[in-house]
């Protein structure tokens, strides 16, 4: 619950205290199923590798001014793969730290992370691993297991694994990946998703109702023998009955998704284009969800109360358009949570 106060002092004010940033357009690997290359992840005019990005002073400065534009309390650095501007990173992450901004790098460790990243307060580096190597090394080469496991030494990484369908065919398969992970020095915690389609989506990745319970089951089971799995019950419980649609998502209504050009906007959320929201299996909707649905004593629901706050935000965003002189310019293409 930390951080939450803060947090919901910004949705009062008309901010959302999260920020995504796709700091680059450009990665070596061609996942199967990745939304951020997907056709319509923007929109539909124009494609992530087909969009300007930033390097150097720029990308830096740009990403600082987005920050403090947003009022961020949370930043999700992204890509693309965020490795391919290491140079800029190592500039830019201390900067976060002191600006006291909480920074969460998602990679798939196709190169070393550097060794002096993982001194760096306020931190999190995010790998993501999808199933154990047979599976793992055909979606993600050239991140393969034997370069991840170079690439981590040192770090306390979080291992993010996304499930698919094709993890789930055999029994024990989750099993054996939280094993492998919780027995590794160099993770912290560990983290599953479940893969999350495109309305109307057919692919090899999308998980049947049926697995999807199975792999609630699992989770809830293996929550319980492996610690490194911090995922709360609550959360886990989310993944069954996800939010019926973006406006009922506590997660995009408080995230502002910024593409490569430090511009574009990703709605409804960092998947983009259309998301089939009763399929989503992203952990950071999930854990709000699970926020959302608790119960106070007496029985009042929290989302009832972001709900309310959300209401205050827009109309704090309006009086600002209009102080400003911006007439209601800044809650049509500023601060405008996704969904609301
Ligand atoms: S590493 Fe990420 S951005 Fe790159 S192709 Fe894979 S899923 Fe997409
Ligand atoms: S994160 Fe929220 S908006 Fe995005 S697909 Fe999931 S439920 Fe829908």
């Amino acid at each position: 619950m930390e951080g939450i106060i803060p947090a919901w002092g910004r949705i009062l004010r008309g901010y959302t205290p999260n920020l995504s940033i796709e700091i680059t357009r450009e990665c070596p690997l061609r996942c199967p199923g990745c939304y951020a290359y997907g056709d319509d992840h923007l929109g539909g005019d124009v494609t992530l590798r087909q969009m300007s990005d930033y390097r150097g002073d720029a990308l830096v400065e740009g990403v600082i001014r987005l920050v403090r534009e947003h009022r961020a309390l949370h930043l999700s650095i992204v890509g693309g793969e965020p490795l391919v501007r290491y140079r800029e990173l190592d500039v830019l992450l201390p900067k976060l730290t002191e600006m006291g901004v909480y920074t969460q790098l998602v990679t798939s460790a196709v190169r070393p992370i550097p060794r002096e990243w993982a001194a760096i307060p306020r931190l999190q580096i995010v790998v993501s691993i999808d199933g154990l190597p047979p599976e793992h090394d055909v979606r993600r080469k050239p991140a393969t297991y034997d370069r991840i496991l170079k690439h981590i030494v040192g770090q306390q990484i979080t291992v993010h694994c996304t499930v698919t369908r094709q993890q789930v065919g055999r029994d024990g398969y989750l099993d054996e990946f939280i094993d492998l992970w919780s027995r590794n020095a160099d993770t912290r915690q560990i983290w599953v998703s479940l893969y999350t389609p495109q309305v109307g989506e057919e692919s090899p990745e999308m998980l049947t109702p049926a697995d999807r319970q199975r792999v609630v089951g699992d989770l809830l089971r293996l929550r319980a023998q492996y610690p490194k799995l911090r995922m709360p019950e609550g959360m886990i419980e989310v993944y069954r009955t996800p939010p019926e649609s973006p406006a009922e998502c506590i997660f995009a209504k408080t995230t502002t998704c910024i593409s490569a050009d430090l511009e574009a906007r990703v709605t409804p959320c960092q998947f983009g284009g259309q998301p089939d929201c009763s399929q989503c299996g992203c952990i950071a909707s999930a854990g709000l969800g699970a926020i959302g649905r608790h119960r106070l004593r007496g029985g009042l629901r929290v989302g009832a109360i972001f709900d309310a706050s959300f209401k205050v935000g827009a109309a704090m965003r309006r009086v600002r358009g209009w102080t400003s002189g911006n007439g209601n310019r800044e809650s049509e293409n500023g601060n405008q949570a996704p969904g609301a």
